[in-house]
């Protein structure tokens, strides 16, 4: 500060520096070198406070005794309601510090997001501490895709791939400049080859996914073309022709061919829905196909018993494909079983000019997948306690997910016992946060603050439209740090004081201009 008034005395005359000092003692203190304040902020998606509460956590209940601690925050304000209680608005809330009518996130389509006005805490820090250095580490990938702007160090971390999971592979149309919902005609086309699935359009491949470790057999008595074993807004709608089944995968010449129209070497052909009789369907063939204009009833498409061959279609490579026109710019259908409980594969139109093959496994509840939750929470918070023992993080967010993703396969209960074990591992985790903090060389001269949070709680399986449901809207808040007033936090407090306290520890001060709807919480009163 010195040298910068050195530097305003010279360059401008003595009224002007008078001025500008008054007006700086009279907004805020002069500034204090706030260098050694830093904050951590630990979410844990999905997370009942009852269940926290219940769970045998022996971090989080040192952190609750030390610190300010609720178990009664809101994740709705009392202006603004509007949108839905899921992941996209809620963490938009947490990282920025407004409601949804600010930021503009009322789902996870992240739609109308007005981070520009009302952006990422990281970038409000930035503008004050240009030093100061940020660290984003999640495995909710929309977190950084939307919300997140002026990280340092941003890395999402992957699902490791395990037997048996779903395959899910999603390519926009956009990637190659093809238009799938131009009402002209279009190929899209799938292939499993051992561990690796592959998706063309138009005989161009567009899209990989590997380490696909599938074997089961296809579930439900019926396949269908032109949606799935579901009705309504996701049928097809729409025209559709050469559909074809294969227990091989094609090379990719057989691929060209088949998506020009030329039928290629038919070995391994399972099933075929041609529509016609004539042989040598052009590309933009106007003979006969299947017309699917309707609403997505019981009666749209064609309903095909699963014979033994389609059943086994999943159990090694295999390739799908279809043909088809439409101009629906929705989720659309082309063929498959999905129900949501057997063994499922699916060809799609997604939004987005999105194109999609999806293949389920049958265990609805998918231990092995949960159990890889916690392995990826286990790699994040290691990669974190590294940066954190290594490195100068100011601020730092991390990420963990068990917690929601065993609450949408088991139940949202302190009466599941995997949703309980899911929050006693976080604990472990958090506790690996701690004593990285503690290991850094300079810790006693600085000042951490560590928030633990969450963007809803849930009931049964979901958490969507929580606005009336106390188990959804209710959540906890743990501040814990030397600048925490202990105790419990007696007010209400909300999901966007996270901020605010977050930038008050930082920054001394949180600026009025930025129009943050949350206060700090928990925090001692200074001066
Ligand atoms: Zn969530």
């Amino acid at each position: 500060m010195l040298n910068s008034s050195k530097i305003y005395a010279g360059l401008f005359s003595c009224l002007l520096v008078t001025t500008f000092l008054q007006q700086r003692s009279a907004a805020t203190e002069p500034a204090a070198d706030r260098s050694d304040k830093h904050v951590l902020i630990i979410g844990m998606d999905g997370t009942r406070p009852d269940a926290l509460l219940k769970a045998k956590t022996p971090t989080f209940d040192r952190l609750i005794k030390e610190g300010a601690f609720t178990d009664d925050a809101n994740i709705l304000g009392d202006r603004y309601q509007k949108n839905d209680t899921i992941s996209g608005p809620g963490w938009s809330s947490i990282l920025t510090g407004v409601w949804a009518d600010k930021h503009g996130v009322h789902d996870n389509s992240f739609k109308g997001k007005n981070y520009e006005l009302f952006p990422h805490f990281f970038k409000r820090l930035k503008r004050q501490r240009p030093d100061a250095k940020t660290v984003s580490l999640v495995s909710w990938a929309p977190i950084h895709e939307h919300i997140l702007s002026e990280a340092d160090i941003a890395q999402v971390f992957p699902l490791p791939r395990g037997k048996q999971q779903t395959a899910d592979l999603r390519v926009s149309g956009d990637k190659i400049n093809i238009d799938t919902r131009d009402g002209k005609w279009h190929h899209l086309l799938a292939t499993r080859q051992k561990d690796t699935l592959n998706l063309y359009l138009d005989g161009k491949e567009i899209g990989s996914l590997s380490g696909v470790d599938l074997d089961y057999k296809l579930g439900g008595d019926f396949y269908f073309l032109g949606r799935d074993s579901r009705t309504g807004p996701t049928c097809f709608h729409g025209q559709l022709d050469d559909i074809r089944l294969w227990n091989r995968a094609l090379t990719d010449k057989q691929i060209a061919q088949a998506a020009s129209g030329a039928t290629p070497n038919r070995q391994g052909v399972i099933a075929e829905y041609r529509f016609e009789d004539s042989k040598g369907t052009a590309a933009d063939s106007d003979s006969q196909f299947l017309d699917l204009p309707g609403n997505g009833g019981k009666k749209h498409g064609l309903q095909i018993p699963l014979t033994d061959s389609l059943r086994n279609l999943t159990h090694a490579d295999f390739t799908v494909e279809a043909r088809f026109r439409t101009t629906d710019k929705g989720r659309n259908i082309l063929f498959g079983n999905y129900n949501g409980k057997a063994g499922a594969l699916n060809l799609e139109l997604h939004e987005n000019n999105s194109v999609r093959v999806y293949v389920q496994p049958p265990d609805p509840r998918n231990t092995d997948a949960l159990a890889r939750e916690g392995e990826r929470d286990k790699t994040i918070a290691e990669t974190a306690a590294r940066i954190l023992r290594e490195d100068d993080p100011t601020a730092m967010f991390v990420y963990f997910h068990q917690t929601d993703a065993t609450g949408h396969a088991i139940g949202f209960s302190p009466e599941v016992p995997e949703y309980i074990t899911a929050i006693e591992n976080i604990d472990s985790r958090v506790n690996t946060l701690l004593q990285a903090i503690q290991a850094r060389p300079n810790f006693k001269n600085e000042d951490w603050l560590t928030i633990v949070c969450t963007d809803h709680g849930g009931l049964k399986r979901s958490h969507s439209d929580g606005l009336n449901v106390p188990e959804i809207r209710r959540v906890f808040l743990i501040v814990h740090g030397p600048s925490v007033q202990p105790g419990k936090i007696s007010h209400q407090a909300y999901l966007v004081d996270v901020t605010a306290t977050a930038l008050k520890h930082l920054l001394g001060e949180v600026d009025p201009n930025w129009q943050l709807d949350g206060k700090p919480v928990g925090l001692k009163t200074t001066k």
